[in-house]
């Protein structure tokens, strides 16, 4: 099942791969090179997940993060950051901004596409229907 992504990052080469992964598996992405454009895009699209590059031209990809969770209108929507500093403290620096998640770069497609399927809402199964012929 797809679901609707606005992906945040400058880099053309992550941006192209991340696109043919998802895109691969029938998400739809909604792409943004910098902060503003991003935040514009998640206004627009209401998508069911945002990924985040942490190092963004104007603005940190964790700064972002924390305007968006204090955004009531927003603070919904979870937020994936990825990020190549896999240095000590990154995931716990995500996690305290407020990210769901963290996908540390290069990016994986197992990984990616793993991550994206556990933000999909889950599909409706038939409610139990109660039994009243006997009542
Ligand atoms: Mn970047």
């Amino acid at each position: 099942m797809g679901i609707k992504v606005v992906y945040i990052e400058d880099n053309p080469q992550n941006m192209r791969l991340v696109r043919k992964i998802l895109g691969g598996a029938g998400h739809y992405v909604t792409e943004a090179t910098d902060g503003a454009s991003g935040l514009e895009a998640i206004i627009r699209e209401r998508p069911a997940l945002i990924l985040m590059d942490v190092n963004l031209p104007d603005i940190d990809g964790l700064e972002l993060t924390q305007r968006i969770k204090a955004d009531p209108t927003l603070s919904h929507i979870p937020v994936v950051a990825l990020t190549a500093n896999a240095m000590y403290g990154d995931r716990e620096r995500c996690m305290a901004a407020g990210c769901s998640g963290y996908i540390p770069k290069p990016v994986t497609k197992n990984l990616l596409l793993s991550t994206v399927a556990s933000y999909a809402p889950q599909p409706a199964t038939e409610p139990a229907v109660p039994d009243r012929a006997s009542s």
